[in-house]
């Protein structure tokens, strides 16, 4: 068997170290192209180190120096590139057969949209990027039969429940919903009126899931399954009203498929990113991952009840924007961005982030968005008015 070339942008994150860890289970099936991260010069060093990829990108010609006076005292014959262009360059290079999406935020895609145009499979950790371009991202998979599946475990959970002729439309396939499972987050039973106080060690200490800060806060907010709601709208040609979230604390299911005979499909599993991840680098076939079966001796319990919109705002802003369109996700996002990286920063209160994010969608007009110039264009915009409120309402 021809050995599948991957490159993880992003190698250096949860996703991405997760990614090395499976692809370092199955040397006969994967080897590294290129491996990309934006400031950790020392893990990616050490990362190149183990898996010997062809190429190594880091964000600027300074980190780039660094790393290759690292590569010369190791012995490392891999070749620094640094930059913006440098990720799509490799995203698309045709030595490349399978890239994994797992840089965090808007800066994930240029190179995710690069390697859709390229024909590609992608594996979509990077939820942003398509909560960003939605339509343009599909039609760049579809146009250069590139191959789009879905790491974020809840959709890589429904992926799992659908049929394997599934065509991008509910209807046809006798579906009824998408129940998207959410964990929570940390704050699911605190005091509304204490949210205000939340710090960022707070907001960053997942129930569940061990991940990078931004998804973290994300979480905590139910942006995050904001986000995965308009992320499973593109994935599955699904409507804003045919997809339900569901706070089920454990995290043990999923995500669920529920079809029109009354069955519902289910995936279940620990909570440990390399299942989604394995489910993408070998798909359609199985292969280890390093994660354990779940024990259903264990009386493992599995809760379920209805988010409530006052404790998690940001989830209603999201249906919101899906339902009006256009740029509304990607301003959404923008704001998003700007108001988790100024909470992180004690620039912004824990419950501000929802009121920048509202202020930004109410002020920035929706437009169409046919190019990723288009895309970036507005990302600017919103990012700018979303500085500016931040530096009004802030701390
Ligand atoms: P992380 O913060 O741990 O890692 C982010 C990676 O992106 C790092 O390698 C970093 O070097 C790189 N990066 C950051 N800013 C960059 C920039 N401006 N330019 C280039 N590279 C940059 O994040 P994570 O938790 O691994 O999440 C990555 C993506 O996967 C996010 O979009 C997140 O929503 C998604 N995701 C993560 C999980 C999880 O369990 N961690 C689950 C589902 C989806
Ligand atoms: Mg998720």
């Amino acid at each position: 068997m021809q050995k599948q070339r991957i490159c993880i942008l992003g190698s250096t994150g949860s996703i991405g170290v997760s990614t090395l860890d499976v692809i370092a289970r199955h040397p006969e099936r994967y080897e590294v192209f290129a491996l990309t991260a934006h400031s950790q010069v020392q893990k990616i060093a050490q990362q190149c180190l183990e898996f010997g990829p062809r190429f190594a990108v880091v964000a600027n010609e300074a980190r780039a120096k660094e790393l290759k006076e690292m590569f010369a005292e190791l012995k490392i014959s891999t070749q620094v590139l640094f930059g913006s262009q440098a990720l799509c360059d490799v995203a698309s290079a045709d030595e490349c057969d399978v890239v994994m999406a797992a840089i965090v935020g808007a800066a994930g895609l240029p190179p995710s949209l690069a390697a859709a145009e390229a024909g590609k499979r992608i594996l979509l950790a990077n939820k942003e990027a398509l909560v960003m371009s939605g339509q343009l991202f599909i039609d760049a998979v579809a146009k250069n039969k590139a191959t789009l599946l879905p790491i974020d475990s809840e959709h890589n959970a429904i992926f799992q429940c659908l049929p394997s002729t599934f065509q991008r439309d509910l209807q046809v396939s006798g579906i009824e919903k998408i129940i998207l499972t959410a964990s929570g987050g940390p704050f699911l039973h605190r005091d509304i009126g204490s949210l205000s106080d939340v710090t960022p060690a707070e907001a960053i200490a997942h129930p569940n899931w061990v991940m990078g800060r931004k998804i973290s806060v994300d979480s905590a907010t139910m942006m995050n399954k904001g986000l995965e709601v308009i992320e499973a709208h593109w994935l599955f040609g699904a409507a804003h009203d045919k997809i339900e979230v569901l706070i089920h604390p454990q995290s043990l299911i999923h995500s669920m498929v529920s079809y029109s005979d009354g069955s519902l499909l289910a995936q279940l599993g620990n909570p440990d990113m390399r299942t989604p991840i394995a489910y993408g680098l070998a798909y359609p076939e199985r292969i280890n991952s390093g994660v354990e079966a779940l024990d259903l001796s264990q009386f493992l319990q599995l809760n379920f009840f209805k988010p409530n919109f006052e404790r998690f705002p940001c989830l209603r802003l999201a249906y919101e924007a899906l339902r009006v369109g256009g740029a509304a996700p990607a301003i959404l996002n923008a704001a998003n961005e700007i108001a988790v990286e100024a909470f992180l920063s004690a620039k912004l209160g824990f419950m501000q982030i929802e009121a920048v994010v509202a202020e930004t969608l109410g002020q920035i007009a929706s437009s169409s968005l046919p190019d990723l110039t288009a895309v970036l264009e507005i990302d600017q915009e919103a990012r700018q008015f979303a500085s500016h409120t931040v530096a009004r309402m802030g701390a």
